[in-house]
């Protein structure tokens, strides 16, 4: 036998990290169908509550009706439309940036960047918490990685060497919901004469003007950073991905980045529909403000309780348990009141910081939260 599958997955059962997947029976929305049963839903990164809103469905509806279901071929060959192309400049003037290239998912985005610009001769420098599509693309790639301590600008400075290779950061962070100190880094890139690059795959769509993400909420300027990558499978409520830089980072990954040229393209429908849906995004500062009047309300219930939830102002509250078993009885008890909450785990998270990761969406109302804490509260008070 040349794999061992049996004994791997008797370890991972042991640790008590053993993964399964739940089967949703119903669209992703506020309340979510499993096993027959009805939830509140506050575990998906649908922050805009889009993902079923009858007008976006409605966009790609419409859109498949022009462009058909596929696209047919990779962007080289003839799978790359008018769609694609209004979707890349629409997104290129709502971010400022020159040029964007469209990708089917983050994961292959973040693939693409790092494998077809490090060479051996580079160095890498992650946020230790960054996203495990940097992680794995990083740990690929021939370039020395290092990594820096969360958010620790310091420890970064005491790495950087000068003109070497690309400081990688995202800038919400996926199981903290915490940001990156986005000016400092990009000051550090700067000075030290090396490429700076965001993952705003939580950021976009929900924070800074129109959506904008990160930068745009902290007052950083687009041009201060060589590459940014954000996803549509978040905020946008839909799939796949995209980059932004310069127009020669652009036409370069066209021509060097072999995720990009030996993949089918994403459809063409979605592509339209996804147009569509940033210009709604654009306008959606209600949507916005209800969220984070969610989450204003989360904390501070929260913090009544006695609580403390992290420095977190976006969607992504977490709540560190520290004993992967705790955490999953916790996700297990609420869900015994309809509330599902994820209970996330090494190795998605460090040893010993297993937690409920609590996501608010804009779909939700505030008698949802009241739910949630007072479930929480009788969860944590009892053990
Ligand atoms: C979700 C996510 C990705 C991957 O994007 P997909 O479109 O889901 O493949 C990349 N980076 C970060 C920070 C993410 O949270």
């Amino acid at each position: 036998m040349p794999f061992d599958l049996t004994t791997a997955m008797q370890e991972r059962a042991e640790q008590g990290l053993l993964r399964k997947r739940q089967v949703l029976q119903s669209a992703q929305a506020r309340f979510i169908q499993i096993d027959g049963r009805n939830y509140l839903n506050f575990s998906s990164n649908d922050y805009l509550g889009l993902a079923s809103d009858p007008q976006v469905t409605e966009f790609w509806q419409s859109a498949l009706l022009t462009w058909g279901a596929g696209s047919g071929a990779s962007p080289l060959v003839t799978g790359y439309s008018k769609a694609h192309e209004q979707l890349e400049t629409s997104i290129a003037e709502w971010l400022g940036v020159e040029a964007v290239l469209l990708f089917s998912t983050g994961f292959a985005a973040n693939q693409a960047i790092i494998k077809a610009l490090l060479e051996k001769k580079h160095i890498q420098w992650h946020d230790r918490l960054n996203h495990a599509s940097l992680q794995e693309a990083g740990a690929q790639s021939p370039a020395r990685m290092r990594r820096f301590h969360h958010n620790d600008m310091d420890h970064l400075a005491s790495q950087l060497e000068p003109e070497t290779g690309l400081i990688i950061s995202e800038g919400v962070f996926s199981m903290d919901g915490d940001q990156a100190p986005c000016a400092q880094l990009a000051a550090l890139a700067k000075l030290s004469g090396n490429w700076l690059m965001l993952d705003d795959a939580h950021g976009i769509g929900v924070l800074g003007e129109e959506g904008q993400g990160t930068l745009s909420h902290q007052g950083v300027s687009a041009s201060d950073v060589h590459i940014r990558m954000a996803t549509f499978g978040k905020a946008l409520g839909m799939a796949g991905a995209f980059v932004a830089g310069s127009r020669s980072l652009i036409d370069y990954l066209i021509n060097f980045s072999r995720d990009y040229v030996y993949s089918t393209h994403m459809p063409p429908a979605q592509a339209a529909a996804i147009a569509d849906v940033i210009q709604l995004v654009r306008k959606a500062d209600d949507k916005r403000e209800h969220l984070q009047s969610l989450i204003r309300l989360f904390r501070q219930r929260m913090h009544g309780i006695g609580l403390n939830l992290g420095e977190s102002e976006t969607a992504i509250q977490p709540l560190i348990i520290g004993d992967a078993n705790q955490a999953l009885s916790l996700a297990n008890q609420l869900r015994a009141q309809g509330l599902w909450v994820t209970a996330i785990r090494p190795p998605t998270v460090p040893k010993g910081t297993a937690r409920l990761r609590i996501t608010l969406t804009a779909a939700h109302q505030q008698e949802d939260i009241d739910q949630l804490c007072n479930a929480l509260e009788k969860g944590l008070c009892n053990g």
